[in-house]
């Protein structure tokens, strides 16, 4: 069976929010934040394994994406919210569908 991947910014790159090991707020476990090649925030269980380098782009496997495992996933409507030290603000207008899973 193929992993599946996904582009993530190298630590830091392009002015992106530098790596961070935070406590998830659904299920409490450590995760790491890492930033999308698009610059959203996603959350692994570990420290992914790289699996290509391109300039500032690394492609890594989606085997450790912590929405994967989170058991407190249903929650996350809004997982960009996580990561920001701006203010938290509510997002009423937001759609019930599948939340996090945008690859
Ligand atoms: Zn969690």
């Amino acid at each position: 069976m193929q992993a599946r991947t996904i582009d993530l910014l190298v630590n830091g790159a392009r002015g992106s929010r530098r790596r961070g090991v935070t406590a998830c707020k659904g299920c409490g476990r450590a995760i790491v934040w890492c930033a999308t090649a698009a610059g959203k925030p996603i959350p692994f269980d570990e420290m992914p394994d790289v699996i290509s380098l391109d300039d500032d782009v690394e492609t890594v496997s989606t085997e450790h994406v912590h929405w994967g495992t989170c058991s407190a996933r249903d929650q996350f409507k809004r997982p960009a919210l996580a990561t920001t030290n701006d203010a938290v603000q509510p997002q009423p207008k937001v759609e019930p569908k599948e939340p996090g899973f945008e690859w």
